[in-house]
């Protein structure tokens, strides 16, 4: 019997596995490992580890978890999680294995939906991003545009003007700001253009220019987008775990859900950083370790 499986290899999922492995309880790392971070060249603001490549981030990880003979990882992406007669839950991976763990963690991360704009998938996590604090530094100064879809517009528009005067903001043809808030972009001295995205030019993932359904091309250096993030995974609902009014499930600080036996962290309970996500996971171990010793003490 597994004391722990951790569904998820990203930075919440390993550090949950590293503090569960040194508190002495066997563990089981699955991963299918397709973070959505993937898609970008470096990872930023992470303290030690500023600058690093995705991939290396994930192999210095793992090169840490496997030091321990409590810990192992597996590649495989689990499908289903039944609790069985044993009151122990069983997950299922889709190559087939099955796991029957006392306690299981859900570090899966989110997966995003882009603008609806044609080969924005080229130049997203190169010169296009969607988080200020992760990519702005490297932005900063330069010609940006926002793409902003989504209700979180004027927020990450307030943002972006942190890091560069040289803003133009598009919908992509949606109705977004209202009548003040486009007001306020003028005092701002931001260009909204609401018009539909016919193409975005550039070369090896560095965008150049944006051309608009009028005809109209405006040269770029790169920019932001906002994205829609979730993670709708069938066992989440079939387990009954609580999830917030944005799908995302709800954990307190040691990463206990509703469920007994479920822990949950990292951006499946809100989008986040690399460094967020790892100290939830780091929180969550802790709050899984001291459950354990808990149950195992005699208490007069
Ligand atoms: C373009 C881009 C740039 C970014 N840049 C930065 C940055 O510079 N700095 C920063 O701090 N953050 C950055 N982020 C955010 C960062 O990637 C996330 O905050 C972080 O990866 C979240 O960690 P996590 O462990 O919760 O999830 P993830 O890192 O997404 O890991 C989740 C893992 O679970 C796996 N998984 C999912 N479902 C299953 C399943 N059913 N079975 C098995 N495995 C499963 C996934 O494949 C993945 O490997 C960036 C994100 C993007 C998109």
């Amino acid at each position: 019997m597994i004391d722990v499986v951790v569904i998820g290899g990203g930075p919440a999922g390993m550090s949950t596995a590293l503090v569960v492995g040194r508190g002495k309880k066997n563990v089981v790392l699955i991963d299918e490992n397709k973070p959505r971070n993937a898609v970008t060249k470096e990872s930023h603001a992470f303290l030690t580890r500023d600058n690093i490549e995705p991939a290396v981030f994930k192999e210095k990880g793992r090169r840490d978890l496997l030091r321990y003979p409590t810990i192992s990882i597996k590649d495989g992406r689990v499908l289903t999680i039944e609790k069985n007669e044993q009151e122990l839950f069983e997950l299922t991976t889709e190559n087939r294995e099955v796991f029957q763990a006392k306690n299981v963690v859900i570090t899966t991360g989110l997966k995003e939906t882009l603008p609806a704009v044609s080969g924005i998938e080229n130049y997203y996590g190169t010169s296009l991003f969607s988080c200020p604090f992760c990519d702005g530094w490297e932005m900063k100064d330069k010609p940006l545009i926002l793409i902003a879809e989504s209700a979180q517009a004027l927020h990450v528009t307030k943002l972006l003007k942190n890091w560069t005067d040289d803003l133009i903001v598009t919908t992509n043809g949606n109705s977004v700001f209202d009548a003040n808030q486009k007001k306020a972009l003028e005092l701002n001295h931001i260009r909204l253009i609401e018009e539909e995205i016919t193409e975005l030019k550039g070369n090896n993932g560095e965008l150049q220019s944006v051309t608009f359904k009028s005809g109209e091309e405006v040269e770029r250096s790169g920019g932001f987008c906002t994205t829609t993030l979730d993670n709708k995974l069938p066992f989440i609902e079939q387990l009954g775990i609580e999830v917030n009014e944005a799908g995302y499930i709800i954990a307190d600080m040691m990463g206990h859900t509703n469920i007994k036996g479920i822990y949950a962290a990292g951006e499946i309970t809100g989008p986040s950083q690399l460094i967020v996500s790892a100290s939830q996971g780091h929180m969550t171990g802790i709050g899984i370790i001291a459950d354990s010793c808990e149950e195992a003490f005699q208490n007069t």
